[in-house]
């Protein structure tokens, strides 16, 4: 059976004023989480002996996935790739924010696509969300890694305090940012359904 796995990654460096997803900022605790994600994997592969599946997706998502240590992301992978088969050309997504992206940070990684918040490109906006990035850092990130191949996929919400409604200007020229990056980013402009 096909299937698509998602992992939950509970941890931020800090917590931003809008968000409404949990997480906590315990990086102290980092290492016994993976590990418990790794058993559970296995624990999932044994019940599941009768009606194997294989991945098609796989998707980090928190949280900030980007803030666990090189060592817990290749420990993490390895674990997946062990305990189910993979579809070669399976979509691997990772959520990172800017800040934590260093040059070539996914070269031994699986990842193809990585997910990553930019919210606005004005560093005044991005101060008072709490953002700890610039809007230079969402540049270096997707530039520092072009050389994977994968695909950055920039996320700017509108929501946050009715900014597309103060700003409709910024918030339009949002999704048209990333094309200056070239073609491995693409903007994904949200409001949610209440906004
Ligand atoms: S980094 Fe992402 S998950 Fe963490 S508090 Fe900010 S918006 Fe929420």
């Amino acid at each position: 059976m096909k299937a698509g796995l998602y992992i939950h990654i509970p941890f931020c460096a800090s917590r931003c004023i809008y968000c409404g997803f949990y997480s906590t900022v315990r990086p102290e605790l980092h290492d016994r989480y993976v590990d418990a994600l790794c058993r559970e994997m296995l624990l999932l592969r044994d019940r599941m002996a009768d009606d194997p599946i294989s991945l098609s997706t796989i998707y980090l998502g928190g949280g900030t996935p980007s803030q666990l240590s090189a060592a817990n992301l290749h420990k993490l992978f390895a674990y997946i790739y062990k305990v189910f088969p993979v579809d070669p050309h399976a979509e691997v997504t990772m959520e990172c924010n800017p800040d934590d992206i260093r040059r070539h940070m996914f070269s031994h990684l699986p990842v193809n696509r990585v997910s990553m918040g930019a919210q606005t490109f004005n560093d005044d906006r991005l101060r008072f969300l709490h953002r700890r990035h610039t809007a230079n850092e969402v540049r270096r990130a997707v530039e520092g890694n072009k050389a994977q191949k994968m695909l950055f996929i920039l996320h700017c919400y509108g929501s946050h305090f009715s900014y597309h409604q103060r700003y409709p200007r910024e918030f339009a020229q949002a999704g048209r940012h990333p094309l200056r990056l070239g073609a491995q980013a693409r903007a994904s402009l949200g409001l949610r359904t209440d906004d």
